[in-house]
């Protein structure tokens, strides 16, 4: 570690403590742009990144909801805005019971550089709350999210911060959601995305990590000459980002063979047909209910629960040739990389953000497979809501084919910047210092130009 990322760690830990998760995410975009700084000494001078560690605003509010028995509950909502020198905030919504300030900026400082990667005019930002989904009727859903949306639409507006889904926040979340703000506002704008069809969203929303994810996998191979037609690839999570993966991953002719949730894993070594999906895709987004299911319905499948004695995940121990992490951060560690690179894994394509510990990475790195961090492969989500944006200010909708063919374009672009970058200072087929540096080039820049502010 340079001195220069030395001390800016030091003082990052100082001021933000007991946030694991942030300091993770701020010393991989120094590390890697260690390499910018030395060449461009404007950028150091300007405090360019320690600006961009700094939210420019952290909002944080309570949520009182009262349940179906009339007990009330408090949860904690945020939204960081993040930076918002190439665009307004933008980012998603996570509702999951894990969610804290430092996971929340690690998402939000991680966004800022994924924005950027689209070539779409958005800054960012990331919110949530520490509520639980799971398990809860949909009037207590509905309740918590008007509650949640009350103070949260103070703060929001098409033109300064437009959230969207993360974990635990998908088409009924976002619903619950638009309708408070439209009430409470009186105005039908495009203050979310991931709306529903009939009322602002885009087509391939839904689709779009997923697909970019895999998009984002082909184009990788495709540096080697090499396609996804028959290969066989490991899925983790089972929500919408595992589903919609698994879905462009049979498109293009892979096989994946495992589904999780935070109960265990399921392998399927025939592989996840577009029946099997169906089935996944009705159990997770309308019966709400749990992966284990799948073997009851498919008994050649097999169940592993997790194992919190372990010190590995087994799913990431089967003999593979792609991965697309795609549940939650660090859900990948050093020994779990190892028996990823063991049993013939040479594609990470990250759905999930972060789910790659540091020393994960390291081994990815040194033993030079294809490994497209989440900055980069799971940038179509955004992609699209930006997308969904556009269509909302011109009051037009793109149809499916358009919207997918410009997701398509935008994950080749990325993927071609990382390149490029990566080429330029120094580190080819790094994608990590690729991305980093193609994300914050132009954040910086943008920051130049407008002043210290
Ligand atoms: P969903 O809520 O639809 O699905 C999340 C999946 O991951 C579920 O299967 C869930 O299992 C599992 N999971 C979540 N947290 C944990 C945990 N702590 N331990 C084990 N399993 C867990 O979320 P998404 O599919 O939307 O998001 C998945 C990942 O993709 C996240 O990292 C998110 O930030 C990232 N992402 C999502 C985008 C989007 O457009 N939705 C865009 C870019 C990135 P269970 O239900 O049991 O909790």
């Amino acid at each position: 570690m340079s001195d220069y990322v030395g001390d800016l760690m030091a003082s990052v830990k100082a001021k933000n403590p007991a946030e694991p998760e942030f300091h993770q995410a701020v010393l991989e975009v120094a590390e890697s742009l260690a390499l910018v700084l030395d060449k461009h000494p404007e950028y150091r001078k300007a405090k360019v990144l320690e600006r961009i560690i700094e939210p420019e605003r952290v909002i944080m509010f309570r949520v009182p909801w009262m349940d179906d028995q009339g007990n009330v509950h408090v949860n904690r909502g945020f939204r960081i805005e993040m930076n918002s020198a190439i665009g307004p905030y933008k980012g998603g919504l996570r509702f999951h019971p894990s969610v804290n300030l430092g996971i929340l900026k690690f998402l939000a400082f991680e966004q800022v550089f994924k924005n950027s990667l689209t070539t779409l005019p958005m800054g960012g930002g990331k919110g949530g709350s520490d509520f639980d989904p799971k398990g809860k009727s949909d009037e207590e859903v509905m309740r918590f999210c008007q509650s949640f949306m009350t103070e949260l639409c103070r703060h929001i507006g098409p033109n300064s911060d437009v959230p969207a889904g993360d974990i635990g926040v998908g088409g009924r979340e976002i619903g619950f959601m638009f309708g408070q703000y439209k009430k409470i506002k009186n105005e039908f704008t495009g203050v979310l995305t991931g709306k529903g069809l009939n009322w602002g969203g885009s087509l391939i929303r839904p689709e779009a990590t997923g697909y970019g994810a895999v998009y984002f996998a082909a184009n990788m191979l495709g540096t080697r000459n090499e396609s996804l037609d028959g290969k066989v690839c490991l899925v983790s999570g089972s929500g919408n980002v595992a589903q919609y993966t698994t879905e462009k991953v049979l498109d293009l002719g892979g096989k994946c063979v495992t589904f999780s949730d935070s109960g265990g894993f399921i392998h399927d070594p025939d592989g996840v047909d577009r029946d099997k999906l169906a089935f996944v895709m009705d159990l997770k987004n309308v019966r709400r209910g749990r992966i284990k299911e799948y073997t009851e319905k498919y008994p050649n499948a097999t169940y592993t629960a997790v194992d919190p004695s372990l010190d590995h995940n087994p799913l990431w121990d089967i003999k593979a040739d792609c991965a697309f992490p795609s549940a939650t951060q660090n859900e990948i560690n050093g020994k779990d990389a190892e028996n990823l690179l063991k049993n013939g894994v040479y594609v990470v394509s990250e759905g999930a953000n972060m789910p790659s510990t540091p020393d994960a990475v390291d081994k990815y790195i040194d033993a030079k497979i294809l490994y497209g961090p989440g900055k980069a492969a799971n940038a179509g989500g955004v992609a699209v809501s930006g997308l969904e944006m556009s269509q909302n200010s011109m009051r037009y909708s793109w149809s499916r084919e358009e919207v997918d063919n410009k997701l398509r374009d935008i994950m080749k672009n990325i993927h071609d910047a990382c390149v490029g970058a990566a080429d330029k200072y120094g580190t080819p087929g790094n994608y990590v210092n690729g991305a980093n540096i193609a994300g914050f080039l132009k954040v910086a820049d943008a920051m130049m130009d407008q002043g210290v502010v």
